[in-house]
């Protein structure tokens, strides 16, 4: 089952929910018992997309996806 984060709007915290694909964009509660929460990118793309795996792909260029250079 997925894992998906979610983030608090009245006390900003962020916590993690295990549910079922298909209740993916439902509402969820925050552990501090707030209704108004919510979803933020699944924690395995924000990885894939500025984690390590880029840089690691090319230790020669030294340059990754948020690098503000030419290259
Ligand atoms: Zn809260």
């Amino acid at each position: 089952m997925p894992l998906y984060e979610f983030k608090c709007r009245t006390c900003d915290d962020t916590f993690e929910v295990r549910r079922p694909m298909s209740e993916a964009s439902q509402p969820a509660t925050c552990p501090h018992g707030h209704a108004d929460a919510v979803r933020l990118l699944s924690v395995f793309a924000s990885v894939g997309a500025a984690g390590s795996a880029a840089p690691a792909a090319r230790p020669a260029g030294g340059c990754g996806a948020g690098c503000g250079c030419a290259h």
